[in-house]
């Protein structure tokens, strides 16, 4: 079992701390929406519930265990009591963690893809920059917030996929580490914009799945791939 050290879960809080204020900044989120998580070994640090990014502090941040229980005892590093409720998406993180290799998790409640997923099944192939979310993204169906279903809903949506859209609700994405998961998340957001611009102009031209294949393989050719090790389209 792997906890991490004093040093490792400060530098994690404050990532989280930072990322958060990111959200807002982007326009991915509003208020205390949405929510970020790492993984630390065998603990996951994550926002705690009902606080503005704009007011909240590395302390406030939480521990969760795999199982979602607090860290248990002051003896270890991850034992500290958490100051704040862990944030009400905690099961869904859990669920990614536990179905993948993520690193860290991005929530949000960004309104070019709720809008899209008011009205589509998945946003397709509007442009190649797609395969680094693993292909066209899955629309999950709707089940309400912080519940088992929502995460094995987003589950089920991600397979093959960094991404997924969750209807009337929001994004997840994931990556090895907080800034691929966040950069994921821009992208998304970017990639929705694009698509509702090109329906504009009437019925866009959507890349073909062989399409997308050719530009996987030169991605790799080319050894986009080899500054992230072992990396597959779509996976961390
Ligand atoms: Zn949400």
């Amino acid at each position: 079992m792997y906890r991490p050290g004093s040093d490792e879960l400060q530098a994690a809080r404050a990532q989280l701390v930072s990322y958060g204020a990111r959200l807002l900044d982007d326009g991915l989120a509003v208020g205390s929406a949405g929510n970020i998580s790492v993984r630390l070994g065998d603990l996951v640090a994550i926002t705690p519930s009902g606080i503005s990014y704009a007011e909240m502090r590395p302390e406030d941040i939480c521990l969760v265990t795999a199982g979602g229980t607090e860290p248990g005892g002051g003896t270890e590093p991850g034992g500290a009591q958490n100051r704040e409720t862990p944030s009400s998406e905690t099961p869904m993180h859990l669920a990614i963690y536990a179905a993948t290799k993520a690193g860290a998790v991005v929530h949000t409640h960004s309104p070019e893809v709720i809008a899209l997923s008011a009205a589509r099944q998945e946003l397709p192939a509007i442009h190649y920059a797609i395969t680094g979310l693993g292909g066209p993204v899955r629309v999950a169906p709707y089940v309400r917030f912080g519940s088992d279903g929502l995460a094995a809903a987003a589950v089920r949506a991600l397979d093959g996929r960094s991404a997924v859209i969750l209807r009337n609700h929001g994004a997840v994405t994931y990556g090895r580490d907080l800034a691929q998961a966040y950069d994921r998340a821009l992208l998304l957001e970017w990639l929705a914009r694009t698509y509702r611009l090109a329906l504009c102009y009437g019925d866009p031209a959507i890349l073909s799945a062989a399409e997308l294949d050719e530009v996987t393989a030169e991605a790799r050719r080319r050894g986009y791939g080899e500054r992230r090790a072992g990396h597959q389209p779509g996976q961390p």
